[in-house]
This record gives structure tokens, C-alpha cells and sequence, in this order.
């Protein structure tokens, strides 16, 4: 259930780090029709409304080759978000799960995920379907679907699903 900053029933928040260890930089910014976490939807679909990831200077230059793929991952700061609750209740009736078992935006490093269609390049803003998240939030990272990638070698022992049945 979407929530603003409340804490629900039997949730547990814990006390917030003085000091953080990574210096994120925003590369950009996603503009998409949801202003509020009560239209906004809980996972993006490739048949949802194309929305626009502007990509900032300098880092527009990394966008070079990116038109040879399909399909991207986004990465994304949900920085309307609290980070301090490790049991949430995500229907509000009392029983939780902890984060880590949740694809919750509230995580002590709120950073969202999403496979998303690339549907055309407008400059250094991409034109994409897929996402799930509010106008105006930032952008951290761009990555080509991995499955465009094809292993450098074959396999071996050890590797994880070698052998596996
Ligand atoms: N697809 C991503 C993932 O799985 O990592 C995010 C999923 S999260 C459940 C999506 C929800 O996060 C939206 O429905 C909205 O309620 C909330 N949300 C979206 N953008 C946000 C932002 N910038 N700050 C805080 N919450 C946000």
C-alpha cells in the first residue's frame, strides 16, 4: 500500500548512521506523469506511458552506442523515501516483512530498478516505457539489458548452473 512517511503498526525503524560511505551523483533526471506515490505504479510495464530520462552534461557524452539496444536498465535514487525501517507492513494490517524481502521504495539506500523499452533518443534524453517512478526523480545509472551480452567464454565447473539438472 503506498505511504508517505507514517509509521504503520509493528513496523521498527532504527537509528540512522551519522555518516554515510558513498557520494552518489545524479546524471539526470526522469520526468514521467506520476506526481504522487498514489497514481504512481507499484512496478513499471512496457506497455506503460513513455516517459523521458534527461541525461545531464557532462554524462551525456556516455550515452554514445546506447541506441544499439532494446532494452536498458535504469537505476534510480527514490529520494522521497525513508531509510530507516527494517520490518514494514505492506498492507498496513500489522504483519511485516523485513525490507530485504520487499521491493518497498523505503531501504536504507533507496535505490530503484527497472527493465525498460528504449523507444527514442531525443538528444541526450531517452524516450522509454517501463518505469514506475515519480516526476523529477533522479537518475543514478544506465545499463544495456544484460542479456545483450554474450559470455566471454564457455562455462566451467564452478561457475554457478554448471551441472545443475
Ligand atoms: N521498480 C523499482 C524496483 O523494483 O526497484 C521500484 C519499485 S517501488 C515498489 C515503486 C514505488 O515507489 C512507486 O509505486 C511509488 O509508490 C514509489 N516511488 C516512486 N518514485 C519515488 C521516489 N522518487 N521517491 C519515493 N518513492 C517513490
Amino acid at each position: 500500500m503506498v505511504r508517505e512517511d507514517e509509521l504503520r503498526a509493528a513496523e521498527r525503524a532504527v537509528e540512522w548512521p551519522e555518516a554515510v560511505d558513498a557520494g552518489l551523483v545524479y546524471i539526470g533526471r526522469i520526468h514521467t506523469p506520476w506526481t504522487s506515490r498514489l497514481d504512481c505504479p507499484r512496478q513499471g510495464r512496457l506497455d506503460g506511458p513513455t516517459c523521458r530520462i534527461e541525461v545531464f552534461q557532462p554524462w551525456d557524452q556516455a550515452l554514445a552506442g546506447i541506441a544499439e539496444f532494446e532494452r536498458l536498465e535504469v537505476l534510480y535514487w527514490l529520494h522521497r523515501s525513508r531509510r530507516d525501517l527494517v520490518l514494514q507492513s505492506p498492507k498496513s494490517d500489522g504483519a511485516t516483512r523485513g525490507t530485504f524481502s520487499l521491493r518497498s521504495p523505503v531501504r536504507p539506500n533507496p535505490i530503484g530498478t527497472s527493465m525498460v523499452a528504449l523507444v527514442g533518443i531525443e538528444g541526450s534524453t531517452l524516450l522509454v516505457r517501463g518505469l514506475d517512478c515519480l516526476d523529477g526523480t533522479p537518475l543514478i545509472d544506465l545499463k544495456p539489458d544484460r542479456c545483450a551480452f554474450t559470455p566471454l567464454a564457455p562455462p566451467t565447473p564452478g561457475d554457478s548452473d554448471v551441472g545443475d539438472p
